[in-house]
């Protein structure tokens, strides 16, 4: 990996008061007209153009984002990546996304500090032991990897949790990824639009989608905040607002928007070094480089679009965090938000054509979409360059809300939304 700025020259320009730094990435007056415009410039919406310029050489591209890169959820989540879900349509998908993150610093150069540093997924009984079995045995014939640990095995990797038997939920054992980890989410997106506008991308911040343009029934374009602009097709990745986008072309989604809320402490010394999760609690954990522990939990149990945290779900998530590891009571915490997140009925993805000619959709991605931004944004390239859904995606269509064949992994691997 190679880098334009030496400790000296990092030193010159605060002297300098930063005059020197070159644009990470471009910052263009919109043109009349693209090839393809894709409307989020968060990691979806990022990747979508990315790897529409290295995958199908287009670049007359451009993506429109009406805040800044990253600010929508991509910036706002725990940043855990992992494939543990339980329909092989799922691990075809959320372990491709893995495979692709397992290069991806290197494919963007630009460190986006993914670390696989394992996950564990509590659980607290023999029902929920059985459960975990039967979740473990379908990753595994599914292709990703996948085990079963004893008590005394999780004790090994995250000695900090409770293991009294007067707990809760005392601890039983655990399902174990260890491909699994946290990426650096400003990263995550800051890589993408570096490498796609290094490619010809023109990144658009600042400009907000109001409509589509529509002749004849077909998507053309779309008016913005900084004008018309056309484009012979239009992706959409904008997550928590994917209701609202797709109402301007006349459609109706089946999504709920909710918000999600997270947690971040004081930074302290190293405590874990794993990811870990107990469903029963509703609370998930793990440590970031700085030493703040994230902390994550459910969604707020009424659908909205206020984009802040509230203290019931502050006591909620944080009471799961002391009864899994009481030891961090005394932790202070630093900083508490939410990001607005499109919950689908079957918690799947939809990615694939809108059902209005010229528009495409990449949403629905819930409490989980971090984890499958690279994959996300292949599938979504893919539609805009050939019309035609990748295999991978095919199954995540739309029309299995007509068609029945929903891929329900809210019920299947207990997943949060
Ligand atoms: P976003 O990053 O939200 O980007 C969409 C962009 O579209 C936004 O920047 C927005 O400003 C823009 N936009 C919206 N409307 C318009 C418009 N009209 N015109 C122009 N631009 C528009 N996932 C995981 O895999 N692991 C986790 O640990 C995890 N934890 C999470 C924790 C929290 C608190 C939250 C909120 C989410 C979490 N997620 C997690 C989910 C994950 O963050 C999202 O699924 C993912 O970031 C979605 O990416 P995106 O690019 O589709 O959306």
């Amino acid at each position: 990996m190679t880098s334009h700025y030496s400790a000296f020259s990092v030193f010159r320009e605060g002297l300098r008061g930063q005059r020197g730094w070159a644009k990470a990435w471009n910052d263009p007056t919109p043109k009349r007209s693209y090839d393809v415009i894709v409307v989020g410039g968060g990691g979806h919406g990022l990747a979508t153009a990315y790897y529409l310029a290295r995958n199908h050489g287009l670049t007359n591209v451009a993506v429109i984002e009406k805040g800044w890169l990253g600010g929508g959820n991509t910036g706002r989540n725990t940043t855990v990546i992992r494939s543990n879900y339980y329909y092989p349509e799922s691990t075809a998908l959320y372990d491709f996304a893995l495979r692709l993150y397992e290069g991806l610093s290197r494919d963007l150069n630009f460190n986006v500090m993914f670390s696989q540093r394992g996950m564990l997924v509590l659980h607290h009984s023999e029902p929920e032991a059985e459960m975990a079995a039967r979740n473990v045995n379908a990753m595994q014939l599914n292709g990703a990897d996948a085990e079963l640990l004893t008590a005394e095995e999780v004790r090994a990797r995250a000695p900090l949790l409770n293991f009294s038997p007067d707990a809760r939920y005392p601890i039983h054992g655990a399902t174990w990824q260890k491909r699994a980890g946290t990426g650096r989410h400003d990263a995550v997106a800051w890589g993408f639009a570096r490498a796609a506008s290094k490619a010809g991308v023109d990144i658009i911040q600042n400009c907000e989608v109001t409509d589509f343009i529509m002749e004849a029934g077909k998507v053309v374009g779309v008016n913005t905040t900084k004008g018309e602009i056309r484009a012979g097709v239009v992706g959409a990745a904008v997550a928590g607002h994917s209701s609202t986008i797709a109402r301007m072309a006349g459609l109706s989604l089946p999504i709920t928007s909710y918000a999600l809320q997270a947690f971040v402490s004081e930074a302290v010394k190293p405590v874990i070094d794993t990811v870990a999760f107990s469903p029963a609690y509703g609370t998930y954990f793990s440590q970031s480089d700085k030493g703040g522990l994230v902390i994550g939990g459910g969604l707020d149990r009424v659908p909205s679009y206020g984009q802040r945290g509230n203290l019931p779900m502050q006591e909620a998530v944080l009471a799961g965090l002391v009864e899994m590891a009481p030891m961090l009571a005394k932790v202070k915490l630093l900083r508490h938000w939410a990001g607005i997140v499109d919950v689908t009925p079957d918690s799947s993805p939809i990615i694939g054509p809108s059902g209005v000619d010229g528009l495409y959709l990449n949403c629905g991605w819930g409490t989980g979409g971090f984890k499958a931004i690279p994959a996300g944004g292949w599938l979504l390239a893919h539609l805009l360059a050939t019309g035609e859904h990748h295999e991978i995606s095919r199954p995540f269509d739309r029309r299995r809300f007509i068609t029945g064949r929903l891929i329900d992994e809210a019920a299947a691997s207990g997943i949060a939304h």
